[in-house]
């Protein structure tokens, strides 16, 4: 039974959400999963949503001070499919529109609980902190470039990101058209089966959303690839070493294989990403959405470039790399040969995945403290995307799941699948999940 169904059939007293919802306010306190929590929430299993995606009534602002205020009037397709089943709990912490590996992008980041001096991971921070916080509980988060496997690693849960266009966008933030998904944060599997069953299926919103049968094929063969294994920091090589080993012994094959053009996923995907980031953030201007910069009087030019100065410096980054590379002298260097690049990458990984998974860590470290990653050069930073970047850049459908615990932080593993293979991977977390049982230090609104 996954605790989805385990919730339905326990007895729960009227005090059940609002005591909830009370003790959510004392942790958030601490560990600021939360950017707004629903102290009216009544009734259903709970749920949450990134803070990039959209829901009736309630305030979207991305982590950003640009959107503060915006409320938006609809709800996105994911959040209305969810049905009343499940209850609205809050909007997530997350790295301002989803620039960011570890949460810190963000103006108060989430913190890690299993221990609140380390990150959780990003740019879903708040999605994978509120997940190891509580025990009923799913988080609806967002991944682009990883950013559903990295916090899910890094606090101890489960993080699917499905194939791309299986799950409708429509209610979503735009950070990058071409790679973000909606996907899910969980205890288990089962709560992953269970939720992404009721999110599928096309939408007349989306036109890139499609109604696949999701086959699943059950396969044995496990690539690890050979400059993936380089990259990793020697504390992680190790347990990892000795995951494979327990999926050996579960009757999986494990072969190592060279995949060159995999060292170029990074490049690539910071190329792509940031050229359809620095288009999609041009909407805000400070005359529509949130924040009002309010100096009616200035000049136009004054105007907009006073008001888009409050973005924070990573997404000004973007901003800047992402308008350079699409630029008319340069765009054939950078940005049309990374999206062949993104093509001959899709080829050489579905090579791979029609015989079999991939596997690899997560993150190629183990969780850093908050005060570390601060001091990172943005390019360290883009470099711990290494293992989560190339089936994102690639659509295909992956989950992270916890196999170890490094100084009573956890780790996570990452399963790589065909397109619309889905259910396959799904399927081998819950086999996993037979033979691990994870830990977590909080289990608020237990029953
Ligand atoms: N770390 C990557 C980035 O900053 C991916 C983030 C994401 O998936 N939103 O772009």
């Amino acid at each position: 039974m996954n605790s989805i169904e385990e919730f339905n059939s326990l007895e729960k007293k009227e005090s059940y959400y609002p005591r909830l919802v009370e003790e959510l306010k004392r942790a958030n306190g601490e560990f600021h999963a939360f950017n707004l929590i629903n102290e009216g929430i009544r009734a259903g299993f709970p749920f949450s949503a990134k803070d990039n995606i959209c829901v009736r009534g309630f305030e979207a602002t991305c982590s950003s001070k640009i959107l503060k205020g915006y409320v938006p009037n609809f709800s996105a397709t994911a959040v209305s499919r969810l049905g009343s089943a499940f209850g609205f709990l809050g909007k997530t912490n997350m790295d301002e529109f989803g620039f960011g590996t570890f949460g810190i992008n963000s103006e108060e980041p989430a913190r890690n609980p299993f221990n609140s001096d380390y990150v959780t991971g990003g740019s879903s921070s708040g999605a994978a902190a509120a997940t190891a916080l509580m025990k009923y509980h799913v988080a609806l988060a967002v991944s682009t470039g990883g950013s559903i496997s990295s916090p899910a690693s890094f606090c101890g849960v489960v993080g699917y990101t499905p194939t791309y266009g299986l799950v409708s966008r429509y209610g979503l933030i735009d950070y990058g058209n071409s790679l973000d998904r909606i996907g899910i944060i969980a205890r288990s599997a089962g709560d992953v089966r269970h939720t992404c069953g009721l999110l599928r299926g096309t939408d007349r919103y989306d036109s890139t959303c499609v109604d696949h049968n999701v086959a699943s094929d059950g396969k044995k063969t496990l690539f690890v690839i050979n400059q993936l294994n380089e990259v990793l920091d020697e504390r992680i090589r190790a347990p990892f070493e000795s995951l494979l080993g327990k999926l050996e012994n579960l009757g999986y094959v494990v072969k190592r294989v060279d995949l060159d053009i995999i060292g170029k996923a990074v490049g690539i995907y910071y190329i792509i990403s940031s050229a359809e980031a620095s288009t999609n953030l041009a909407r805000y201007t400070g005359f529509k959405y949130g924040y009002q910069y309010g100096r009616f009087t200035e000049y136009y030019n004054d105007f907009f470039s006073n008001a888009r100065a409050e973005f924070g410096i990573e997404a000004k980054r973007r901003i800047i790399l992402g308008t350079f590379v699409r630029s008319a002298s340069v765009r054939g260097k950078y940005y049309d040969k990374a999206l062949r690049a993104r093509r001959l990458l899709i080829d050489r990984m579905k090579g791979l995945l029609k015989d079999g998974y991939i596997i690899s860590p997560t993150m190629p470290i183990k969780t850093p403290k908050i005060r570390e990653v601060r001091e990172l050069t943005p390019l360290q930073s883009y470099a711990t995307d290494a293992l989560t970047v190339p089936p994102n850049l690639c659509g295909f459908p992956h989950i992270s799941f916890p196999f170890d615990y490094i100084d009573g932080m956890p780790i996570g593993a990452q399963i790589i699948t065909d397109h619309f293979n889905d259910d396959a991977i799904i399927g081998f977390v819950e086999e996993w999940e037979r033979h691990f049982k994870y830990r977590f230090k909080h289990n608020l609104g237990a029953l």
